[in-house]
């Protein structure tokens, strides 16, 4: 039976005791209080006791077009009627065929296979093994080893740790993982004194060159991040990088992995990262967005050599992985109402205006003396707050809700990951409440 409608505080109190909430120190929330949502509309997320918030990080990443959108939950409410899920092994549907021929349309040239997971780490996972298997297969047993960008993050599995370069957690769980080494980031934060982003590139290729010289009969494959790296605080690098890491990659024989889990899916301008680097990658990772931020769902994309490397008669040449959700119907449905949008509304056009009028409504935030490094690609802008807090993240994060913002720092960066359907007026709302938030906490 429906009892009254709760309240803020007995859901906060019902959750600490049942639930164990990711990313937390649950201890923490003793002084910074859980956020009970009730609903989601558009870029407003809204709770319990009648307050709002604009949901300026697309709920960590996920939201493309807004929260209880019209045309996603139709599609899904479509799908539910007749079929909600089958396992894929031996079986197969409408939703996964059309999802797997509209990507093949939509991804760089050459990625025409697609392999299913249910998030981000899976499709580390998957990617991970495939690129080693391929190596066995093709009598390389030797290639078993990975690289990744200094300040990396492809999610928190185990295999995916090992990839994953962020200090808390190599602290914690490195005696459970086979660390892979890391190479020098082209983060344009790192630029020397007289580089541009472009020289720091260069620079940081070089590096890249060397280890490869070095290593590349134990490489199986360089996972990257193009263009952002999110976890490492939205560091931005110049596209040229990703043309240079095809051409090595290329020279020494190591595969390309292109982690496209957060800046796929026109976060970055293009409907992926790697077209501004003009290079296909030998295996694309897709999720996060891919369902418009509603159902779990990854996309392992790769090429027909890799694919007719496994096609054989013994079980084992054959690439060994299965989740239970598999290419779930409803999660592809999402999917497919997800690009239908694209389509429809002409979406990477509408964002470039959108980031453009964001742009040039910036300048008051910008130059407040305390923010650093602002920049933007596509639709995420970042910066850093030089402030005398060493709980920024928390006290930002505590006065954006305060403000009814959904702000979530990492450690001194402040970015904007917001939906794409954010209004001309809600992006005002933004950067002066954000520019309030900036000038109390500096
Ligand atoms: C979020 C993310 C992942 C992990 O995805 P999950 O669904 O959280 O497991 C991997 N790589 C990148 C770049 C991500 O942003």
């Amino acid at each position: 039976m429906q009892k009254n409608t709760p309240t803020n505080a007995d859901l906060i109190s019902r959750s600490l005791s049942a639930v164990w909430h990711p990313c937390s120190q649950m201890k923490q929330y003793e002084t910074f209080p859980l956020m009970p949502i009730a609903r989601g509309q558009g870029v407003w997320l809204h709770d319990y006791d009648g307050n709002k918030y604009l949901d300026a990080v697309s709920s960590w990443w996920v939201n493309l077009f807004g929260h209880s959108n019209p045309r996603i939950n139709a599609a899904i409410r479509c799908q539910l009627e007749k079929l909600e899920h089958v396992m894929l092994a031996g079986f197969t549907h409408e939703p996964v065929i059309e999802l797997s021929e509209r990507l093949r349309e939509l991804a760089p040239p050459g990625l025409g296979h697609c392999f299913y997971g249910s998030d981000g780490a899976s499709a580390t996972e998957i990617a991970l093994k495939m690129s080693a298997h391929y190596w066995r297969n093709t009598g390389q047993p030797d290639k078993v080893q990975f690289i990744s960008l200094q300040n990396s993050y492809h999610g928190e599995t185990l295999g995916a740790l090992s990839v994953t370069d962020v200090a808390l957690f190599r602290d914690a769980y490195g005696m459970l993982i086979r660390q892979q080494a890391t190479i020098a980031s082209p983060d344009s934060r790192n630029a020397a004194e007289g580089e541009t982003s472009e020289t720091c590139a260069l620079r940081c290729a070089e590096a890249l060159e060397t280890h490869l010289q070095q290593h590349h009969a134990q490489l199986a494959a360089f996972i990257i991040e193009p263009l952002v790296q999110g976890a490492a605080g939205m560091a931005m690098f110049h596209p040229i990088y990703l043309k240079l890491a095809r051409q090595l990659c290329d020279k020494y024989d190591v595969h390309l992995i292109a982690d496209e889990i957060a800046v796929g899916m026109g976060r970055t301008g293009t409907m992926f990262a790697c077209e501004q680097g003009g290079i296909a990658p030998d295996f694309l990772l897709i999720s996060k967005g891919i369902t418009g931020g509603y159902l779990p769902l990854s996309i392992v994309m790769t090429t027909d050599k890799i694919y007719q490397a496994f096609y054989a008669t013994e079980t084992a040449r054959g690439f060994l992985h299965s989740h239970s959700y598999t290419g779930n119907p409803l999660a592809c449905r999402a999917a497919l109402a997800t690009l239908d949008i694209f389509e429809q509304d002409n979406v990477l056009a509408a964002n470039r205006q959108k980031a453009a009028f964001l742009n040039s409504i910036a300048q008051p935030l910008r130059e407040l003396p305390f923010v650093k490094n602002w920049r933007n690609t596509g639709m995420i802008w970042a910066f850093e707050v030089v402030s005398p807090h060493a709980d920024f993240a928390q006290r930002c994060f505590q006065l954006g809700l305060q403000h009814e913002l959904l702000l979530r720092p990492m450690g001194n960066t402040v970015y904007f990951m917001p939906p794409y359907v954010i209004s001309d007026e809600e992006m005002h709302i933004l950067l002066t409440r954000t520019k309030n938030i900036i000038e109390t906490l500096t």
